[in-house]
């Protein structure tokens, strides 16, 4: 039996590529699409698609939800909508895959706590692309030698949130093995506000937004006499789709919240 899916953001850069990852996997079925306009149209009537996708659109989650007997709900829009489309999804007994980035900390927790309430499956992980799973866990490993630390991330200008989720998520592993520290001069001091990044525990996270980029990372490493630089870089949106697939099969046996692809794989 197929998994059925709905999916929140079809038009969208992300969108578009996990329309056609699900329509070329032989397990998965595309039943419905979420999204903030073109209720009652389908795929095929809009100019991004050719007339052969007769999947419905919809606009008005619960109407959605309860028309359309899915398995998984995947969400590739934007933070404020995919946190709302979320909790909408764990209270039908869908279970959610979340590629939207942007969630707090407090939002992930009450998410958290409702897929345990609902006893749910439920997988939100900021960068898809295998690739970056391993840029984490090796920065991971290499910041138990390297406390000095600081993380570049690079995306297109189109992105909302700063620092992206993987910044965040590589601080946060970073910060299980490192020893607390505030990193630069004791009395250094920005002229123009904003030039040192932001500061996660001492560790400093720095935000490039440029046409032409994807989504890229470098976390560099500093000690005496030497640098370390680990550095993904994802070309484009199909390198994303090998891990949101692995998400899709993976939700259907959890009863639990999962946050990071590195805690799926
Ligand atoms: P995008 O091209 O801007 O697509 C977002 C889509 O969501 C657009 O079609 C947008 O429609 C739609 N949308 C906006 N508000 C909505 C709402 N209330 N309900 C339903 N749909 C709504 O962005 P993208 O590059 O595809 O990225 C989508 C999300 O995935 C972002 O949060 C991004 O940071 C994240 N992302 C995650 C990964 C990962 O590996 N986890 C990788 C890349 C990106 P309009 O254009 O009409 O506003």
């Amino acid at each position: 039996m197929a998994i059925k899916i709905i999916l929140a953001g079809p038009r969208g850069r992300m969108g578009k590529e996990a329309v056609y990852m699900i329509d070329g996997t032989a397990d998965f079925e595309l039943v419905a699409c979420l999204d903030h306009k073109y209720d009652g149209q389908t795929l095929g009537d809009l100019e991004d698609f050719d007339n052969g996708w007769n999947v419905p659109i919809y606009t008005d989650i619960e109407k959605c939800f309860a028309d359309q007997k899915a398995d998984v709900f995947v969400d590739l829009t934007v933070p404020e909508a995919g946190y709302k489309h979320t909790k909408a999804a764990l209270n039908h007994g869908i279970r959610p895959v979340v590629g939207t980035t942007g969630y707090t900390r407090e939002q992930l927790e009450e998410l958290k706590q409702l897929a345990k309430e609902k006893q749910s499956g439920c997988i939100i992980a900021p960068n898809f692309a295998i690739g970056a799973v391993l840029m984490m866990k090796f920065a991971k490993m290499a910041a138990a030698y390297f406390p000095d630390v600081e993380i570049i991330e690079k995306h297109h200008d189109q992105k909302l949130d700063a620092p992206s989720g993987t910044a965040k998520k590589t601080a946060e592993l970073i910060q299980e093995v490192r020893k607390s520290k505030k990193q630069g001069h004791a009395s250094e001091e920005e002229t123009i506000q904003g030039a040192r990044g932001a500061d996660f525990d001492g560790m400093r996270i720095h935000s490039m937004r440029l046409p032409g980029l994807v989504a890229h990372q470098e976390v560099v490493f500093g000690g005496a006499g030497q640098t370390l630089t680990i550095q993904h870089d994802s070309m484009n949106r199909a390198s994303f789709m090998d891990g949101i697939r692995e998400c899709v099969y993976q939700v259907m046996d959890l009863d639990e919240l999962i946050y990071g692809l590195e805690n799926v794989l």
